[in-house]
């Protein structure tokens, strides 16, 4: 282990750098090698038949990833015993607690390790981690992964390659939204509400109303959220960052349609679902030709939850002119105590989000009409409950 730490941030062509290469089977089996984000990084992935990957950004060692399970460069992974002292390749996220009595913290579903020097994440199957052989990788890595993506996603096939230059490879903000909006358009990459949409971006940052305007898009593969930022002064920037980091991102709210959008998208602004009210954690409302809508979060166990989209019926408008929003908070505590994923509850059928009518993407539609709005502070909320329940039941 001690040899990985020591070529950790070293470079390439130093001493620790290349007796660790000679460790992993000096020659790799695969190089990769691609510019990653604006402004670019020149990132290098060297992957060894032994399980070993080096990751080099700008000739930098960022971070050493031990495979220990088989995948198309290595036929067996490693054997971590060799490389962690008390560590195998059975070992449990408890069994890492115990070796490295350190503290630790949460990372997109990981927890990882603060060593002196570095990072150091274990990552098991999906949600697991209790059981012998949950564990498929382990990564040392010298940026904190709270604030990054796991290195092996930067080589993901769905997302690797969404910016676009130019020829003389400039960064090329037109093609990249076009090349983000395709990738929307085939659901590989979904757009996250709160942030601008990519329809918008570029009439915002030429209306100069906001300092900075900001896309999301979230790779369905790999989870990672690429931000495409346009500032007013200054050059705009690319870049992929994890799902918690991209919440913490500041988001500007978006000035009214009618000052930046062409005759056009304000007619379709019009026609739109639109913002009236919300409860935070619990319930928006948006209107649309005269109906109201509203989106009531349920949840479906302590570490899910969904939100379920309903028409207000004559009865229900009725409440809420008579009672107001109080009415609202009362039908979404009736909605989620219905369990409205399952068929029993009187709200399954009414959830546009899953049963819509006329075909109409009503996901979208409302996504676009809470942009901008205080959503983003519901999620951070949640992402910190689903945090206390994890390290709750964790011990
Ligand atoms: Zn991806």
């Amino acid at each position: 282990m001690q040899l990985i730490l020591d070529a950790l941030r070293g470079n390439r062509d130093d001493a620790p750098a290349r007796r660790l290469i000679e460790a992993f089977g000096a020659d790799p089996v695969e190089t990769t090698a691609r510019r990653i984000g604006e402004p670019a990084v020149f990132s290098r992935h060297l992957r060894f038949a032994s399980g070993g990957e080096i990751v080099l950004h700008d000739d930098a060692v960022i971070a050493v990833i031990l495979h220990l399970t088989a995948n198309p460069f290595t036929p067996r992974g490693l054997d971590a015993a060799e490389w962690i002292p008390r560590i195998d390749n059975r070992a449990t996220f408890a069994e890492f607690k115990a070796v490295f009595d350190v503290p630790w913290r949460f990372a997109d579903g990981d927890r990882y390790f603060i060593l002196e020097g570095a990072y150091l994440r274990p990552e098991f199957v999906k949600h697991g981690g209790r059981r012998p052989g949950d564990l498929q990788r382990v990564a040392f890595t010298v940026d904190d992964p709270k604030d990054t993506c796991r290195p092996a996603d930067e080589d993901c096939p769905a997302c690797r390659d969404l910016i676009a230059r130019t020829e003389e490879g400039a960064f090329d903000v037109d093609n990249t939204v076009s090349s983000l909006l395709s990738g929307v358009g085939t659901g590989v990459l979904t757009e996250a509400r709160g942030a601008v949409s990519l329809d918008d971006i570029r009439l915002l940052h030429a209306s100069a109303l906001m300092e900075r305007v900001e896309s999301q898009v979230t790779c369905t593969a790999c989870g990672r959220v690429a931000c495409l930022t346009l500032y007013r002064d200054s050059s705009p920037t690319f870049g992929y960052v994890s799902l918690d980091a991209a919440l913490r991102r500041p988001l500007e709210a978006i000035p009214p349609v009618e000052q930046w959008a062409d005759a056009a998208r304000i007619a379709d602004a019009r026609d739109a679902m639109r913002y009236v009210d919300h409860e935070p954690g619990s319930w928006f409302l948006v209107e649309q030709h005269g109906d109201l809508y509203l989106d009531a979060r349920y949840t479906i166990n302590s570490m899910v939850d969904d939100s379920c989209l309903i028409r207000l019926n004559d009865a229900e408008r009725r409440q809420y002119d008579e009672a107001g929003r109080d009415s609202l908070t009362a039908l979404a505590r009736r909605i989620d105590s219905s369990s409205p994923h399952r068929e029993e509850s009187p709200f399954h059928l009414r959830n546009l989000l899953r049963h819509p009518d006329g075909g109409r993407d009503y996901s979208a539609e409302f996504r676009v009409a809470i942009a901008g709005h205080t959503w983003l502070a519901r999620q951070k909320q949640a992402a910190a409950q689903r945090v206390r329940a994890a390290s709750a039941s964790d011990g």
